[in-house]
């Protein structure tokens, strides 16, 4: 396989507002790939057009060689949305079990599932609680755990971090190239420059279009600069 996921001349309209510009762009598998830029510039509309939950005005989106929407194309992504979409009033562990259902995983292998994912976004204490009584960011990390419930190839995660204190934002990423390095391919909305360092590959994205692209250590050397904000600004 190629790409796991490629973008083709891909634009977006609503109504007559343009935004997206001809986004270009293919994900090699095993990468962790990081759309950076600003709130507003088109990050969450780009991915809610790979997993099928938006159309794009023209252009072409592959999944595993598949055009979406393919539902076993989809069926191989994990998503985590920019807000959280949990049941308040069943539990943590509830809340997972429901969406495993949905892949209709065997009741053991949803049982292991549940127990890795909860204890891989350190949730495993607070799983029999309501999800009503969860903070802000312990609804993000069962987000990330319902994510990857299925074991999906492909994690497309939409500001994983927000809400997340330093500490444990730092063990999620490492989670994250864990993933990686079992071969999972991620892609990953952020603002946060030091979590931009840790992607393989980026692309700057401003008024939907791509700035520019590559990894961290060959953008600060095409711009020859220090940091991927001097980039960013250099760029655009
Ligand atoms: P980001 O994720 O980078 O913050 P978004 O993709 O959410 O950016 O938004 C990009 C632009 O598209 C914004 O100007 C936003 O207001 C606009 N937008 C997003 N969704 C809609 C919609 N359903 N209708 C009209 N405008 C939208």
């Amino acid at each position: 396989m190629d790409h796991a996921i490629r973008i083709h001349q891909v634009t977006k309209n609503f109504g007559k507002k343009n935004v997206l510009k001809d986004i270009n762009l293919s994900i090699s598998p095993g990468q962790i790939y990081g759309l950076i830029g600003p709130s507003g510039s088109g990050k969450t509309t780009l991915i809610k057009i790979i997993v099928g939950m938006d159309v794009p005005s023209k252009g072409d989106v592959q999944v595993l060689n598949t055009s979406i929407p393919n539902l076993k194309a989809l069926q191989n992504i994990g998503y985590m949305a920019q807000s959280d979409a949990l049941y308040p009033e069943l539990t943590g562990e509830e809340n997972m079990a429901f969406f495993a259902s949905l892949f209709k995983l065997k009741k053991s292998v949803q049982k292991e599932r549940i127990v890795y994912a909860a204890n891989l976004v350190d949730l495993s204490s607070h799983i029999s609680k309501k999800v009503g009584t969860y903070s802000g960011g312990m609804k993000r990390r069962l987000s990330l755990a319902i994510a990857l419930i299925h074991d999906p190839q492909i994690l497309i995660l939409d500001e994983p971090t927000v809400g997340i204190d330093p500490e444990l934002r730092l063990s999620i990423w490492n989670e994250l190239i864990q993933l990686k390095k079992k071969g999972k391919t991620i892609l990953v909305t952020t603002h946060v420059m030091d979590e931009a360092e840790k992607c393989d590959y980026l692309s700057m994205v401003r008024d939907g279009m791509i700035l520019t692209s590559g990894s961290p250590s060959a953008l600060k050397a095409q711009y020859n600069v220090s940091n991927l904000e001097e980039v960013f600004l250099k760029a655009g």
